[in-house]
């Protein structure tokens, strides 16, 4: 039987994944209708909504450059961050490079982003975009949607052969999916929220900080950072638990607060606009979402936040999602665009890698606000560095792997877990030699024949647990 070729495709959604997703589609042919509940971004003064700058890398940039447009947005207009700047308590900054080649991440504007990508998929003729659109309902197998225009209150019904839900972390698709039996579903709100502060540029237009850095304070339960942006500004990023937020009512509470944890930030940011910003912004939530399958039959599919939202200390949410676009398409040529099995075998190939990024995100929740400062991650990142100078190719540390290359992040993991088996074996056995050179040490030190008999069993016992460590 010939592949089943869908020809229309309807994406909901025009944020960063869904407007990638519909200029993949229209490359491969399609008739594509962009639905998206907001008005054109393009044509807003101000855009509401969340984090204001991103770090982009390689999966994200895989997915711009399939569709034309990476050049544009990372090489013109991308803010390199080739290390982590640690803010110490003390007002002392050490550089962490992210990785030993030189390899770095982009700081970029979401809106930016978003408005290339919009652009991008209107250079298709096969595309239409029809903004003010919000998704109510939808009928997953026969690829119904029905829609309200925010703009003139009218209903609007329509159908598409495949259904795409790229509506983001709280997706109206991914609603309908959950009545569906054998539909896995699992969320978590982590009890952090996050808000966005500023630091401007300096009066002379220059950046208060030195810009090629991702900086953190890192403060145990809390933590902030700072992404540089375009205009010489940065994008300041306060996580903390929601009742710490709540504790802060007043000026005096809060600049008592960034006293005791981010003194050196007040002068950057400035009291009075501190204080502004602070009071005029209200915290907001990060949730975790896992789920399978991402596809109904061989007429729907959620990419992006709707299959797979992440809280974001992996800097991977919106790389994951502008991969999914890219493994899609990937598996379309594949099954020469047959949905019934490419769908399906989406959803096989990608849950596992998804679900793991989630993992190491909710996993880095910890070690960015806390291991970054201890001297167990240093040492673990030298021995890492190190073993990747000595073993090229054998040996990459679990962040050069999830941010500077496409290795599945399933398999980072499988990795890193085989990584730490070696490293915890060698260093029994290293242990172990130690002890044994000391017993030697003692051996040669003690002259009588009796004690000599004791030293040799010592060195004997040392011997066989260096053997048995090495082995088990
Ligand atoms: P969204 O960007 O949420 O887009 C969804 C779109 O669907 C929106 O335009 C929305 O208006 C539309 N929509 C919603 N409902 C409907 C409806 N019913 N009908 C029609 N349209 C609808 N990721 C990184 O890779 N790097 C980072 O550095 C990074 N930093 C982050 C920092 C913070 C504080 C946060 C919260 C997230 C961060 N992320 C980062 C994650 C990233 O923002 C998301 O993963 C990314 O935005 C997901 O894109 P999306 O298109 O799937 O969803």
């Amino acid at each position: 039987m010939a592949p089943k070729k869908a020809k229309t495709v309807a994406v909901v959604g025009a944020g960063l994944v869904g407007t990638l997703e519909a200029c993949m589609m229209a490359k491969r042919g399609y008739e594509v209708h962009l639905y998206e509940y907001r008005q054109d971004i393009r044509q807003m003064e101000h855009v509401p909504g969340r984090s204001i700058n991103l770090a982009m890398s390689v999966r994200g940039r895989t997915g711009l450059g399939a569709v034309g447009v990476e050049e544009q947005i990372v090489q013109r207009h991308g803010i390199a961050m080739k290390a982590r700047m640690i803010h110490s308590l003390d007002g002392t900054t050490k550089s962490i490079p992210y990785n030993r080649e030189g390899k770095c991440i982009f700081s970029v504007g979401r809106r930016f982003v978003n408005e290339v990508l919009l652009t991008r998929a209107e250079d298709f003729p096969n595309v239409t975009i029809h903004f003010n659109h919000k998704l109510e309902a939808c009928d997953l197998e026969r690829g119904e949607m029905t829609f309200t225009n925010t703009a003139t209150g009218e209903r609007v019904s329509t159908r598409a052969d495949l259904m795409i839900g790229c509506d983001g972390a709280y997706s109206n698709v991914r609603k309908q999916m959950l009545k569906r039996a054998h539909f896995n579903y699992k969320q978590e709100y982590i009890p952090h929220g996050y808000m966005e502060l500023c630091i401007p540029a300096t009066p002379d237009g220059e950046f208060a900080m030195p810009p090629n850095y991702l900086h953190i304070w890192p403060r145990g339960n809390y933590m902030m950072i700072a992404l540089p942006n375009q205009d010489r500004s940065w994008t300041v990023t306060l996580f903390m638990p929601f009742e710490i937020f709540g504790t802060l009512t007043t000026p005096e509470e809060l600049l008592s607060f960034f006293q005791t944890n981010y003194p050196d930030a007040i002068p950057l940011i400035g009291r009075e606009k501190l204080i502004n910003d602070f009071f005029s912004n209200k915290p907001l939530p990060m949730i975790s979402v896992k789920c399978s399958p991402y596809h109904v039959g061989n007429t729907s599919v959620i990419m992006g936040d709707a299959a797979h939202a992440m809280v974001p200390f992996y800097g991977q949410g919106m790389n994951c999602g502008m991969e999914d676009c890219v493994v899609l398409n990937e598996i379309l040529d594949q099954y020469g665009d047959d949905l019934t099995k490419a769908l399906p075998a989406y959803s096989k190939r990608r849950n596992p890698d998804a679900e793991a990024i989630v993992d190491l995100a909710m996993y880095n929740y910890v070690e960015m606000r806390d291991l970054v400062n201890s001297p167990f991650f240093l040492l673990r990142k030298k021995l890492d560095d190190f073993l990747s100078i000595i073993l090229p190719g054998r040996w990459q540390p679990l962040y050069t792997m999830v941010t500077f290359s496409r290795r599945p992040y399933s398999s980072c993991i499988a990795n890193k877990t085989w990584q730490d088996k070696v490293i915890m074996r060698v260093s029994r056995v290293a242990g172990v030699a130690c002890v044994a050179a000391l017993a030697r040490v003692a051996l040669q030190a003690v002259r009588e024949p009796a004690a000599q008999q004791a030293g040799r069993d010592a060195l004997m016992w040392v011997s066989q647990a260096a053997s048995r460590a090495w082995q088990g």
